[in-house]
């Protein structure tokens, strides 16, 4: 089945909450039955929303496949659900990047999926980052790529992609090429402050290029699943919300750059009420757009 946006808009909203398309073998009604939130997207991709970043997942009788896997007791919830529906074991588990609410479901995951895929810079800060702490068990990616993976799985072909460093260092966009859907990971904080992680090798500066650069990339049409939004309804949306992450970061961008012209110190232009133009943005947690301020300032000051 394939809609377009518009329609896709008005079925999504007359059913909020639950499930955006009818599906021919309850498969939607037995998702319901579990602990966190089944909606599928259209055709046979759809989001799961518990705690942490958003899981995108495929799920057909001849292939499998999940994008992120936020925690170990959360990943078993979703994995239930994926199993009213198919015997079948996970084909592929891909990681957008290394962050714990992305990727700590790895372990529960592991013994279920044939493998874990992830861009390579993805993998070595998920070692660098949690590798060694007993109080963190991990299970690394089993297959990495460079720039970009692609595979023909069952009717679908799932690409990955690298765009540069930007959330983090080792971003990248899985899109399932036929059902047109692109899971962005945390390269869209959707209408909420982001989290920048300049330790894990995020940039501030890089981020809204690397945006520009995915706009151009997909279509129109593309719908993409965000790993966070200001409400569960906006870990889902389109071209435009790109767009105006895009805008807030170049805005963020700008306003530090011209306090820090005008001789303001960190803390004063930390302080700031509101980055113009974006006022109505949410903090996700208390501090959010302090942190976006003073880790500009600290990377547009480092040059
Ligand atoms: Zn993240």
């Amino acid at each position: 089945m394939t809609l377009t946006r518009k329609e896709f808009l008005k079925t999504s909203s007359l059913i909020a909450g639950g499930f955006f398309l009818p599906l021919s073998n309850n498969f939607g009604r037995m998702f319901q039955q579990s602990a966190g939130n089944f909606k599928t997207i259209r055709d046979n991709v759809g989001i799961y929303t518990e705690k942490g970043g958003t899981i995108g997942w495929y799920v057909s009788d001849d292939a499998v496949v999940v994008i992120d896997s936020q925690y170990a007791d959360t990943a078993k919830h979703m994995f239930e659900g994926l199993q009213k529906k198919t015997s079948r074991k996970i084909d592929m588990l891909f990681n957008t990047h290394h962050h714990g609410d992305h990727t700590s479901g790895n372990v529960f995951l592991k013994d279920h999926a044939e493998r874990i895929i992830a861009q390579e810079n993805c993998k070595a800060l998920q070692e660098k980052s949690y590798g060694g702490d007993p109080a963190k068990p991990q299970a690394y990616p089993t297959a990495t790529f460079k720039k970009e993976w692609n595979q023909v799985i069952g009717k679908e072909t799932v690409s990955a992609k690298f765009f540069g460093a930007a959330h983090t260092g080792g971003d990248s966009v899985v899109h399932f090429q036929n059902a047109n859907i692109a899971h962005m990971g945390d390269l869209v904080f959707n209408r909420t402050y982001p989290y920048i992680d300049s330790n894990g090798g995020g940039s501030v500066e890089a981020w809204p290029i690397v945006l520009e650069r995915i706009i151009n990339y997909y279509h129109k049409d593309t719908i993409f699943i965000f790993g966070h939004g200001a409400s569960d309804e906006l870990v889902t949306g389109s071209m435009a919300d790109l767009t105006a992450m895009k805008n807030y970061l170049s805005a963020l961008i700008e306003f530090v750059s011209a306090e820090i012209k005008a001789g303001k110190s960190k803390e004063l232009i930390a302080s700031a009420g509101e980055i113009p133009g974006f006022g109505d943005l949410k903090e996700r947690w208390a501090g959010a757009r302090k942190m976006n301020l003073e880790k500009t300032y600290d990377e547009l000051s480092a040059k």
